[in-house]
């Protein structure tokens, strides 16, 4: 069992050693960590609908009704009625035929990738892509072809440049998770008719954040009729958990019929779908929320510019510090733990090399305040660890 040891001695040594934390949460925005009370700009929960009250009761009112755990998989005893309504309005939310539920992103990816395409078909897949959806390419057991980030010219050219007697699949995060930038799928969905490809959108971070209603970046890219599959998570803006996916009736049919993390997994529990279904709900009936998000985004991209604190352009509530060196990312980020912020320090095999960053989150739970008083701590903590000059 050395080998336990010796790697676990490199990853420190290369200053990626990774830890879990114990953050007890005490508000959409807030967790007290070592009786601390801090404020978290760290987290997906990008509409603070894990506190909301109508959320949370509907979990409890499902425990109440139908227990607290599924005790089959859909295909067998898992199926409850939450279930099918939750289908069907995501369905509806997303303008689809169809949509079908996994038990979280990573599953859904996995799951449908290596349901979709298989040894005969070519992946073209961005270079940033999610670790999932690379997952899934390698279960597929597809040819992997990889663009650089967002070229359009490069995928193209690699289109035009692969032979292949199968299937074509083009597959993208809608919004990169670790960047925060956008897809180009306008440009996408033109080069993809051209070649009779499949279009495979992750929408982890845009669904409930990007686009009409939140209804996420195919719809922001006004596509939204011309990405065969588009893929969502429930544990993301939706504050509850899992993933789905929406499409036409016949590839939904398929993927009961061909995905395995679908087929093989115990259903997801009561509370958890009827968390879901009613946070959908509220971001249907509330429109403000996606609109305080977008003004939160706007607010905090903003002061960060004004702060001449280095981040790209962009309009999705991702935002990127880049400082380059694993060691100093996580310098900063406890720095500012103790100032009561909590900013994850995003290092490689999760970004190349030399890449290493600050990954700030903003929510629709922050206050404007909130947001300033952050901006102002990251700008003296920058140019005191040398990332910033005055
Ligand atoms: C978070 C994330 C996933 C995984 O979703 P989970 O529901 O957390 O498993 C998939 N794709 C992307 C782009 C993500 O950011």
């Amino acid at each position: 069992m050395q080998f336990l040891a010796d790697y676990l001695e490199q990853v420190k040594a290369a200053r990626l050693y990774r830890q879990t934390v114990v953050y007890k949460p005490v508000s959409a925005a807030h967790v007290q960590l070592n009786g601390q009370t801090c404020l978290l700009l760290a987290s997906n929960n990008y509409l603070g609908l894990t506190h909301d009250p109508a959320v949370r009761q509907a979990a409890v009112d499902a425990i109440r009704l139908y227990g607290t755990g599924a005790g089959g998989a859909r295909l067998t005893t898992g199926t409850f009625p939450l279930y099918e309504q939750l289908e069907q309005e995501l369905a509806a939310f997303k303008g689809a035929e169809a949509a079908l539920v996994f038990n979280s992103g990573y599953m859904a990816n996995t799951g449908i990738i290596s349901a979709l395409a298989g040894p005969a078909d070519v992946i073209f897949s961005d270079a940033l892509n999610h670790a999932s959806l690379i997952d899934g390419c390698r279960l597929a057991r597809a040819r992997v072809v990889i663009y650089r980030h967002a070229d359009m010219e490069h995928l193209a050219y690699l289109l035009q440049m692969t032979a292949c007697a199968g299937k074509r699949l083009i597959i993208t995060d809608g919004v990169f998770s670790m960047d925060g930038d956008i897809a180009p799928l306008g440009s996408i969905v033109q080069i993809a008719a051209r070649y009779k490809a499949l279009i495979v959108v992750d929408d982890a971070h845009a669904t409930g954040v990007l686009g009409p209603g939140g209804r996420g970046t195919a719809a922001y890219c006004g596509v939204a009729d011309k990405v065969h599959v588009q893929i969502g998570t429930l544990s993301k803006a939706l504050g509850a958990e899992g993933g789905f996916v929406t499409g036409s009736g016949d590839l939904i049919d398929y993927l009961k019929n061909k995905a395995r993390s679908f087929i093989f997994s115990t259903a997801l529990a009561p509370a958890t779908i009827a968390a879901a279904l009613a946070a959908l709900r509220e971001l249907s009936a509330r429109p403000e929320l996606v609109a305080k998000l977008t003004d939160n985004v706007l607010h905090a991209r903003t002061l960060l510019q004004a702060a001449k604190i280095p981040v790209p352009a962009g309009i999705t509530p991702i935002i990127p510090v880049i400082v380059g060196d694993s060691g100093i990312a996580v310098r900063i980020t406890s720095e500012l733990q103790q100032q009561g912020l909590i900013i994850t320090a995003i290092r490689p095999p999760t970004v190349p090399a030399g890449t290493s960053r600050l990954r700030l989150t903003v929510t629709a739970a922050h206050t404007r305040e909130e947001l300033t008083a952050a901006v102002h701590a990251i700008r003296r903590t920058l140019t005191l660890c040398g990332k910033r000059r005055e």
